[in-house]
């Protein structure tokens, strides 16, 4: 038993008219009416009690006839009964939220796995701290590093870094949800929360392009799906394919925004022993065979600005190129190209390009791999939150940090930040549909759960005396049981 005093039920507002109820889930409190739901729709007044609207999302794992867990794609497609022994797991969605977080959390499940007995501390956290992180494959121009990132006229993000084959953008984060109009906050709540759900958001990025992105689909850059995310660099791509080329074709340009390659020039056409072929490109050399800045930004030929390659050459050097001269130009993903023979005065002409070259091209191609948006939700879970989980927080975080303590979210696994707090990332991909949801002070809220031994669970300070069985939830509470993304590590265990 507790050795705390029963918490008393808090007491509704003095004002609340007759018929109402009180939702005392976020500081928000709506008195909300008989047969209506509160602001966030997540709670509503079912003849008089308090109801979290949506049942709580279990998780089943279930054999196949090989054997194999499989993976169920919705509810439509599962019958809902569970099979006696079928492991489960109680996921956040759904769960509800303890406000404030003196209360133990919602739910709190024992569960076997192998002869041990876990818990597993499920809620509904109401982030304020949280942003997303998206990573979208292109080589494209889409902004400048550090411009803001708009939805419906309001600033809701900026540009981060590019990487390799990828821009990356910081969308929401508690400064743009309380730190600017109320209008900016409700905008920046409503786009992260719609980019949890997988859903498409239209965004603008002052002073390049005007983006659609949407968790695992392609980005759509300027009203244009992409397509192919590039295979490397100019300069890897020169590394790559710089044998396949070799005898084929005597000069390779890669063009890219970044690192323009060079074949006959670069480390790989030397170690291959090949003449110079004496084309001189504009931009600025690096170190040989490698070029940066060979044009401006843009959408095209490898994030450059040019739709004609031979933009990029500055001057032809007779002491090295020679006539009959086969070059190459070629963009990061294979999807621009141009063929070439230099005539008897020196002068880049179009020809047919030769199969074993235009086999090179399209293994380029084939070594792009889809562009894809990928959404990962970062949150701050080191605050008041832990108390729903223990009466002593520090010692949730050591025992994270000790790894004695499995966080997932919504089921997905969670990458806890080295360093103070409780950092989680995890990719929305990865998280049942719909996990999300929003209160309007504006936050963020999304499903958690830490899993752990029961032994280290009550050296932590747990709530023991909340500890309940499976039977006990799937007797007493509205649940929707869907199958398991096998993808996913089982997080019991
Ligand atoms: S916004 Fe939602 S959680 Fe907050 S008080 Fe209203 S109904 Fe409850």
């Amino acid at each position: 038993m507790s050795e705390h005093a029963k918490l008393p039920d808090p007491a509704p507002s003095p004002k609340l008219a007759a018929g109402k109820v009180e939702c005392n889930a976020c500081p928000v409190l709506c008195q909300i009416s008989e047969g209506r739901s509160g602001a966030c729709d997540r709670y509503a007044n079912v003849g008089g009690v308090l109801t979290r609207v949506d049942p709580v999302v279990l998780f089943a794992k279930v054999a196949g006839e090989s054997g194999e867990v499989t993976r169920f794609l919705g509810e439509d497609e599962w019958s809902g009964e569970l099979l006696p022994d079928a492991p489960v797991f109680v996921s956040g969605v759904g769960s509800g939220t303890t406000y404030p977080d003196y209360k133990p959390a919602p739910f709190i499940v024992a569960s076997r796995h192998a002869g041990v007995d876990m818990v597993t501390v499920v809620t509904e956290g109401i982030f304020s701290y949280c942003s997303f992180k998206v990573k979208i494959d292109t080589d494209r121009y889409i902004g400048p590093e550090c411009a803001p990132v708009r939805n419906k006229d309001e600033v809701v993000g900026h540009v981060t870094t590019m990487e390799y084959g990828s821009q990356m953008l910081s969308l929401g984060g508690v400064h743009h949800l309380t730190g600017g109009s109320k209008r900016e906050g409700r905008v920046t709540c409503d786009l992260m929360q719609d980019l949890g759900n997988k859903q498409p958001v239209e965004l603008e990025i002052e002073g390049g392009a005007h983006l659609v992105v949407q968790a695992d689909r392609p980005p759509v850059i300027n009203g244009v799906e992409e397509r192919r995310m590039r295979v490397g660099c100019g300069s890897a791509t020169v590394g790559i394919f710089a044998r396949q080329w070799y005898g084929h074709v005597d000069e390779v340009i890669v063009v890219d925004d970044h690192i323009t390659g060079v074949l006959s020039e670069h480390q790989a056409g030397r170690g291959l022993d090949m003449r110079r072929g004496g084309i001189r490109i504009h931009g600025r050399k690096s170190t040989p065979g490698r070029y940066f800045q060979v044009a401006n930004p843009g959408s095209g030929w490898g994030g450059t600005d040019i739709t004609d390659p031979l933009t990029i050459i500055k001057a032809i050097d007779p002491e090295e190129a020679w006539p009959g001269e086969r070059v190459l130009m070629v963009s990061t993903t294979g999807e621009d190209y141009a063929y070439f023979v230099l005539d008897e005065n020196l002068r880049l002409t179009p020809a047919e390009i030769p199969a074993p070259v235009k086999k090179v091209v399209d293994r380029i191609g084939e070594n792009c791999e889809p562009a894809l948006c990928t959404v990962l939700f970062l949150a701050g879970a080191g605050g008041s939150l832990r108390a729903g989980v223990t009466e002593n927080p520090i010692a949730l975080t050591r025992s994270i940090k000790d790894l004695l303590v499995n966080v997932t979210c919504g089921g997905a696994p969670a990458y806890v930040w080295p360093g103070g707090g409780i950092m989680v990332m995890a990719d929305v991909g990865r998280m049942p549909d719909n996990a999300f949801g929003w209160v309007p002070t504006p936050a963020i809220v999304a499903p958690i759960e830490f899993t752990m031994r029961l032994e280290d669970y009550r050296a932590l300070g747990g709530h023991m005396e909340r500890v309940r069985t499976m039977d006990d939830v799937l007797k007493g509470e509205r649940v929707k049981v869907v199958g398991w993304d096998a993808a996913n590590p089982w997080p019991i265990g």
